[in-house]
């Protein structure tokens, strides 16, 4: 099977469903890491030498994330980071979609509409609007991850509320998830942080507790297609 992850930041593909990823590989399927914002948080027009530098160090980090994961084939589109709502939503579409051309997966992971972060909701979107089901969209099976600090930050306030139903046993692949975190050293945060180690513990615990199993993610099944 062939497998794209649509992230919006360096991060959320290990934080959305780092464990699942390292299990589709370790099962044998391609999976494609495509993370569509540069990540830099900084709001400045004109960037000095030392955003470059991050900018630079950011995406090192992000292909040592990806191999700590075993995903081998990972791109980066650099659009600015929390400002994707200043970019014509056709632009986002037409990045999905030469993707979707050069990958052709059956199965897409992305972000959850209703995140606290716009570029989550946006890229959710542009996902949608980039997979219709005309006859040839390779893209059977579409799921929403949780981005912890984003997902249950939006307290369920905006539109629509995460409602998992789809749980992925990542038991086995749990430290490979935190160790590809550890490599976005300047994203590290501490506990109680949702996105520290303990904390993405807690997360996977809770979610293995309620599929029975010792470690879990959680999904939103979106669309799902048998032809
Ligand atoms: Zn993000």
């Amino acid at each position: 099977m062939k497998v794209l992850v649509v992230a919006a930041h360096p991060d959320d593909e290990v934080l959305g469903c780092g464990g699942t990823a390292a299990r589709l590989v370790a099962e044998g399927n391609d999976v494609h890491f495509a993370i569509l914002g540069e990540g830099l948080t900084s709001r400045q027009a004109d960037r000095g030498s030392t955003d470059a530098n991050h900018l630079a160090t950011l995406h090192r980090q992000a292909h040592a994330a990806a191999s700590k994961l075993g995903v081998k084939d990972l791109s980066l589109h650099k659009l600015p980071d929390n400002r994707l709502d200043t970019l014509p939503l056709l632009d986002l579409v037409k990045i999905v979609e030469e993707l979707i051309e050069r990958v052709e997966p059956d199965i897409l992971y992305t972000h959850h509409g209703g995140d606290l972060n716009i570029d989550h909701g946006i890229i959710h979107r542009a996902v949608l609007t980039a997979t219709r089901p005309t006859p040839g969209q390779p893209v059977k099976e579409i799921y929403a991850f949780e981005v912890p600090s984003s997902t249950e930050w939006a307290f369920q306030r905006l539109e629509s509320p995460f409602r998992p139903n789809v749980f992925i046993d990542v038991a086995r692949t749990l430290d490979a998830k935190i160790a590809a975190m550890e490599c976005y050293e300047s994203e590290a945060r501490n506990f109680p942080h949702p996105r520290s180690p303990e904390g993405l513990r807690a997360i996977a615990m809770r979610w293995g507790s309620v599929a029975g199993c010792r470690a879990a993610e959680a999904f939103e099944l979106v669309r799902s297609i048998r032809l």
